[in-house]
């Protein structure tokens, strides 16, 4: 089965999967058969943080439904452009825990590294929809100066590729970087913060799957994907890849009003994504970034959401719910 889907996308080119992204929102409107008015589409929004989403993703969503739950995390709308006290460009206050070009260190033992400023899709919601970007993506020269911050705490054991989405960079500079890392002694785990696997499944070719489990490092990935209709066979087959590689499958959701926040739709995620073989990790509150508070679930809300899950799911399939606040060591637990 995993053998056929894969076999499927061979003939696939993930770069032409990401170049293909629909950007126009004309014909998004026409692949849902919606007429374009129907998405309410504000070009305020849209110039500020464009509409981008990869086809595999948009086969998934419901057509003619203009609150369909994928299509709804990708549509620039006119809520985006209503400044809401509370919100702010960084609210993660990233900035603070910034001592080198690419690098954030803000939790102890674990390093983020900006591997790419690309993303493949663009979510509404995203806290790095404000990013510096374009101070923060080292050359490979830089790279030296992010290496070395490593090298000198060993305090440090593991570290996450982070973006943008990491693996919208390429496989070498992938492939240089992990063996950089691995000849760091102190250094035990990899982790890979990712949605590319989700919106385009053939990201996870032969090239990738060769440092990713070809490494010393402990390696991991984590997903992101807040509804169950965002799985298919392809993900599930891509991930099937990864598990066979020894890779630890794990996801992380963020609490939408309007996409996901209803017992039933969280249930039904957390069973679907073990049916994938994907483990539920984080199911975090939404940060609070300027143009995504029509996003938000009150945190009483988001108790009594987390509580229903508790009571219907085994322990392992119940993500822990958090909060993340700046200064804090820790994602703050709720509930
Ligand atoms: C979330 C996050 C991590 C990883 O935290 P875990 O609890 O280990 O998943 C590391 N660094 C930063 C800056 C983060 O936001
Ligand atoms: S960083 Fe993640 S959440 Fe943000 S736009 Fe990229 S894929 Fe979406």
């Amino acid at each position: 089965m995993i053998q056929q889907r894969v076999a499927a996308w061979q003939s696939r080119d993930w770069h032409a999967e990401l170049a293909a992204a629909v950007k126009d929102p004309h014909e998004l409107a026409a692949l849902l058969d919606l007429p374009v008015a129907a998405l309410g589409i504000a070009e305020a929004a849209n110039t500020q943080f464009p509409l981008r989403v990869p086809r595999p993703y948009i086969a998934r969503m419901r057509r003619g439904d203009p609150r369909d739950p994928l299509l709804l995390q990708v549509l620039p709308t006119h809520a985006e452009m209503i400044a809401t006290p509370g919100y702010g460009a960084d609210p993660l206050a990233e900035h603070a825990a910034n001592p080198v070009p690419g690098l954030i260190h803000k939790y102890f033992g674990r390093v983020l590294l900006i591997l790419s400023p690309a993303c493949a899709i663009h979510c509404r919601y995203c806290f790095r929809r404000h990013f510096d970007y374009a101070g923060n993506t080292p050359g490979r020269a830089r790279w030296q100066e992010v290496l070395d911050y490593i090298r000198r705490d060993d305090s440090i054991t593991e570290v996450i590729y982070s973006g943008g989405d990491p693996l919208a960079a390429g496989d070498s500079l992938l492939a240089w970087l992990t063996e950089q890392l691995a000849a760091i002694p102190h250094l035990t785990r990899l982790r890979v913060h990712t949605r590319l696997p989700v919106v385009i499944p053939a990201r996870i070719d032969a090239e990738c799957l060769a440092w990713l489990a070809g490494t010393r490092l402990q390696t991991s990935l984590v997903l992101h994907v807040n509804h169950a209709n965002e799985l298919d066979a392809d993900v599930a087959a891509a991930v099937g890849l990864l598990r066979a590689a020894g890779i630890t499958v794990l996801n992380q959701s963020v609490l939408l009003a309007g996409v996901n926040d209803c017992a039933e739709r969280l249930t039904q995620l957390s069973e679907q994504l073990f049916s994938a073989g994907i483990l539920p990790y984080y199911l975090h509150l939404l940060d609070r970034v300027q143009g995504a508070a029509h996003f938000a679930v009150d945190q009483a809300r988001a108790i009594t959401l987390h509580r229903a899950m508790l009571a219907r799911l085994p322990g392992y399939l119940v993500p822990r719910l958090v909060e993340e606040v700046p200064a804090l060591p820790y994602k703050r637990p709720i509930n």
